[in-house]
C-alpha cells in the first residue's frame, strides 16, 4: 500500500517540472503537489489538469507511474477543439 499525502494547490514561485508529462510548471502558476512514500520520500508537483488525469488512471495506486511517460492533457487535441469553437 502506498502512501499519499493529501494533495494541496500551490502558486510555484520558482520553476517546476510536472511528474506526469514532464512539461515545466512555469512560476506563478498553479500546481498540484503531494507527498508519497513509493518510492522514498518523494515530493510530487503536477499541472492541475495532469492531476486531474492521474485520478482518472487506473491501477495508479498501487503501481505509481514514472516521470514525464504521460502527455499533458489538453496540449494538443483540446486547444483544436477550442480553436474550432472560437468563431
Ligand atoms: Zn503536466
Amino acid at each position: 500500500m502506498v502512501w499519499f499525502s493529501e494533495p494541496t494547490e500551490q502558486t510555484a514561485r520558482i520553476r517546476h517540472q510536472c511528474e506526469w508529462c514532464g512539461q515545466k510548471i512555469n512560476a506563478g502558476a498553479h500546481y498540484v503537489r503531494y507527498v508519497t512514500d513509493f518510492d522514498g520520500f518523494t515530493i510530487i508537483k503536477l499541472h492541475p489538469e495532469c492531476y486531474a488525469a492521474m485520478l482518472k488512471t487506473d491501477g495508479i495506486e498501487e503501481d505509481g507511474f514514472l516521470s514525464g511517460e504521460h502527455t499533458r492533457p489538453g496540449s494538443e487535441e483540446e486547444a483544436i477543439e477550442c480553436s474550432k469553437g472560437t468563431t
